[in-house]
């Protein structure tokens, strides 16, 4: 079998590097701030006043979890229109109830709630940790001289409070299956999971002497150096410890958490910071959260983030709510989602004529019930920008007698009204822990996504 090059190999090694800086949407998102920053881009506050340029590269972030970088353009967007990679940063997992910790038979655990369409069996018996976000009294005099995080981690959010981020690189936590002796029937069964009683994971043994309560705040005061008393709350979630990695007698395949979705953020950031500065349109990318759970939040895809953001872009000239909607008139919004691949167990469960296979290149998702967003003329012009890069391109339905899943871009067309196309690499296993996708698909992505970030690439009329 002939091997694949060295380039690919590059590029999925890169995306494994941000899943393991990244078990939550706000880790991926200061990953994403770092590069921002050393690919030359300054950051805006959302409640300043922008003083955008020709040229200029920007980006907002939201809640700590959503993300907005753009390039401006060297004509305003009425003349020349947004180009739009839009992804999702949050993927399906288990996070903390509020009071979390309780004794129960001796041990203590952790309620959690289930964020998503997880695939549960798949989180049990697992090398678990802790991540997630934590708020903290501003005059956190000890937070602040923290000397093992640096002190820019600590963000203020007003209101007398503070935030930072916490990982930890150890295992903390199990899911522990039932002994097939005590369930004999499983195998044919299957593992059934009821959210409440089966996954509140296993967190220390109790003594009967120690606070179980206070455990949890004691452990993120000692690896944040803060005083537990200065913990006003936590926002924390599990993940797996087990790192991402290449996999295949060829090295063929992708063995990682949370591809869905941080491999298509990987592919719109490479590609944005890898594309020549100077274009007549603006580029713009948009990483939203909460995708998973309806993307109805303030930081989600249902929110008014892009919009107000494009507002503002446009707003320079004498008619600026004009050159908004002229410049939405010219845009394409490219929705970057995972797709399912065939799987070679299952194959019934795909329409025949619609078998997206890994290392294939990028699949345009179209349903007829508009879950996904592409039309005839959006799914053209990204074929267009796929034969441009040589990139071969697949196409996926669902089996007319399943229910379709959805993306960012119906929700944002509909917001916007602008044309959309969704897309994504295909891969297998979508929503485990561990998911699996093609080493090959990463470079395959970036390079069509570059073609369509290509200076003089631009859309001059809706048709
Ligand atoms: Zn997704």
């Amino acid at each position: 079998m002939k091997k694949i090059e060295n380039s690919y190999l590059k590029r999925s090694q890169s995306l494994l590097e941000l899943i393991d800086k990244s078990p939550t949407p706000f880790h991926a998102v200061e990953e994403f701030k770092h590069q921002l920053k050393n690919g030359g881009y300054v950051e805006l506050m959302e409640q300043d006043s922008w003083d955008l340029s020709p040229g200029g590269k920007y980006f907002v972030i939201r809640n700590g979890s959503s993300l907005i970088a753009f390039c401006v353009g060297s004509i305003m967007p009425d003349e020349s229109g947004f180009k739009i990679i839009g992804a999702h940063t949050d993927s399906p997992n288990l996070r903390l109830k509020p009071n979390p910790s309780y004794v129960k038979n001796g041990y203590i655990q952790l309620g959690v709630e289930v964020y998503g369409g997880a695939l549960l069996t798949t989180w049990t018996d697992r090398d678990l940790s802790l991540a997630g976000r934590v708020v903290l009294k501003e005059a956190s005099k000890k937070a602040r001289k923290s000397s093992r995080v640096k002190q820019k981690s600590l963000s203020s959010e007003g209101y007398g409070c503070a935030s930072r981020l916490v990982k930890f690189d150890r295992p903390l936590l199990r899911i522990p299956q039932l002994a097939i002796h005590l369930n004999r029937s499983v195998n044919e069964k299957g593992l059934v999971l009821n959210p409440q009683n089966h996954l509140p994971p296993v967190f220390a043994l109790s003594d009967g002497k120690i606070k179980s309560k206070k455990m949890l705040e004691e452990l993120v005061a000692g690896e944040l150096n803060c005083d537990p008393t200065d913990i006003l709350g936590m926002e924390l979630q599990l993940f797996d410890l087990q790192k991402g990695t290449l996999a295949g007698v060829n090295n063929e395949f992708v063995f990682a958490s949370r591809l869905d979705n941080l491999a298509s953020c990987h592919a719109a950031m490479s590609a944005l910071l890898e594309s020549p500065r100077k274009d007549s349109a603006t580029r713009v990318l948009v990483f939203y959260d909460n995708e998973e759970v309806g993307s109805d939040t303030a930081q989600g895809g249902g929110s008014p983030f892009l919009k107000g953001v494009l507002e503002r872009i446009s707003a320079g000239g004498s008619k600026p709510r004009e050159a908004f909607m002229r410049g939405i008139a010219r845009s394409l919004f490219v929705s970057a989602d995972m797709a399912h691949a065939i799987h070679p167990n299952y194959s019934e469960v795909h329409d025949a004529n619609h078998l997206p296979m890994i290392n294939s290149g990028p699949v345009i998702k179209s349903n007829a019930g508009q879950k996904y967003a592409t039309e005839g003329v959006s799914a053209s012009q990204f074929e267009q920008f796929c034969e441009k890069a040589k990139v071969p391109v697949q196409k996926f339905a669902i089996r007319s007698d399943m229910r379709c899943g959805s993306t960012i871009g119906p929700i944002t067309a509909a917001n916007l009204g602008i044309r959309t196309v969704d897309v994504g690499s295909p891969m297998l296993s979508m929503h485990s822990i561990r998911e699996m996708a093609g080493s090959k698909d990463q470079e395959n992505l970036i390079r069509v996504f570059k073609e369509f970030y290509k200076p003089e690439q631009f859309f001059t009329k809706r048709c």
